[in-house]
């Protein structure tokens, strides 16, 4: 490999061990994490099903009246039974494409969050999807940012790409003493040598 491809490479590893280092600090709850779905996009997924569901019943209903064959066709002598078929066809498309829309809205706003390009990401995994299925969203799973957090010291937001606090210079990537290999804020020994952080501090 030549030095180009080698120091591409060398930075990819750099970041994803940088993305893994600050995931496992990320504490998201599944809960919190719908949160940021935009309350409209819940709003009008909603009404797009009502409205689906009322514009299938209609269409079907005023069909039979039409020319009295009522879809599904085998329960065509059966009008509740038939609605309920269909109805229950129209909710199970809709919760996928649902499902697909809420997956947009997250992807834009937790972009967004962290200083990604939300438009850019959010079209990307659109144009994947149209040709992948959900490839676009493991994707951008991959390889988003980590999250800003507080400063373990001052509890000012800091990017996780920062080395030290730009509001109190507390050390973000500290290092073990011994092995120089980068430790977390939170550890009591190294977890690569054992040696006692409290003691170095
Ligand atoms: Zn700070
Ligand atoms: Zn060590």
């Amino acid at each position: 490999m030549n030095g180009t491809g080698q120091s591409i490479s060398d930075s990819w590893n750099e970041r994803m061990r940088l993305i893994r280092l600050r995931r496992k600090k990320e504490k998201s709850r599944f809960r919190e994490e719908l949160k940021i779905v935009p309350r409209w996009l819940m709003v009008l997924v909603i009404v797009l099903y009502l409205a689906a569901q009322a514009i299938g019943l209609l269409v079907n209903l005023s069909g039979a009246a039409n020319n009295g064959e009522l879809w599904p066709t085998d329960l065509k002598d059966h009008p509740v039974f038939a609605s309920l078929a269909l109805a229950g066809i129209i909710t199970a498309v809709a919760m996928v494409l649902a499902a697909y829309l809420l997956l947009l809205g997250y992807v834009y706003r937790d972009a967004q969050r962290r200083g990604m390009h939300a438009g850019l990401w959010t079209l990307l995994v659109v144009i994947l999807s149209a040709a992948y299925l959900l490839v676009g969203f493991v994707i951008y799973f991959l390889v988003r940012e980590p999250l800003p957090y507080p400063c373990p010291q001052c509890g000012n937001s800091v990017g996780a790409r920062f080395n030290f606090c730009p509001n109190c210079k507390c050390n973000l990537h500290p290092s073990c003493a011994q092995c120089k290999r980068e430790i977390a804020e939170t550890d009591k020994f190294c977890p690569y040598c054992g040696n006692d952080l409290k003691v170095a501090a």
